[in-house]
């Protein structure tokens, strides 16, 4: 393993009894998890995103869209967590105080066995009425697509946050008083470009965290970054829980 991680990075890990950190595509490519543009192959290529992931784009075709998120969850569906993920268990064990926010909607951290954690664009295996906004676990499969609420009769929809949809004022609020209480902020596989992610960052350098950022590339978030450390996030999360000293035992039961 031939990661270059400053040793300050991890003695500000060591030292830190608030962590939070925010999680992104970048972890899930070591998944083999398809990006949202990756899976617009074949007959998907045709549509505009906003076609097939937005409140308007439903309304407009359901059948569409609720095909569009069968088709991403059957890309997802073999995906298992990687190293990262599992890596990211053990750091949750070593640290008093830890919050890890994912802008990934393919549930790979709650599998691995993180739990203190908040899944801000939702989860694409869970569903809940598009007119209700409430989740919903079972249904009547009467072979209409979308299928129906149960409860209202409304069209089913997935539980992800689409293009120009808000993210909830609660996740909202948890992740933000964590931010701003933290020591520690790390930025893991994702470019954090998005709102309200883009914000993340910026809210922790306000309030004195030290920021750490793992990409193979520079990214917006680099600028504020106290140490930006390059290189996939499979290879480089271990090898930094491992440095950091934690007993592997999540990164052990997957084979690390
Ligand atoms: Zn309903």
């Amino acid at each position: 393993m031939s990661v270059a991680i400053p040793e300050q990075a991890v003695a500000a890990l060591v030292a830190a009894e608030r962590v939070v950190i925010l999680t992104g595509a970048g972890v899930s490519a070591g998944s083999g998890v398809p990006t949202f543009r990756e899976s617009q192959t074949g007959d998907w290529q045709q549509y505009d995103p906003r076609d097939l992931a937005t409140p308007q784009g439903f309304m407009r075709n359901s059948r569409l869209v609720w095909e569009w998120y069968t088709w991403r969850r059957k890309l997802m569906e073999r995906a298992k967590p990687n190293l990262a993920h599992y890596a990211l268990v053990d750091m949750e064990q070593a640290i008093p105080e830890f919050l890890l926010i994912t802008q990934n909607i393919d549930g790979l951290h709650w599998a691995a066995g993180s739990r203190d954690m908040i899944e801000m664009h939702g989860n694409i295996a869970r569903t809940k009425c598009f007119d209700e906004g409430i989740p919903v676990d079972s249904w009547e499969e009467t072979g209409e697509i979308p299928p129906h609420c149960p409860h209202c009769g409304g069209n089913l929809r997935p539980d992800v946050v689409w293009f120009g949809e808000g993210i909830s004022t609660n996740v909202l609020n948890q992740a933000g008083t964590a931010i701003k209480k933290s020591d520690v902020f790390l930025c893991i596989g994702t470019a954090a470009m998005a709102a309200p992610a883009a914000s993340f960052p910026l809210l922790a350098k306000r309030n004195a965290a030290r920021i750490i950022e793992i990409n193979p590339e520079q990214t917006a978030s680099t600028m504020m970054a106290d140490w930006s450390i390059r290189g996939t996030c499979a290879e480089v999360v271990p090898e930094l829980v491992r440095r950091m000293g934690i007993p592997p035992i999540a990164l052990e039961s997957a084979g690390g």
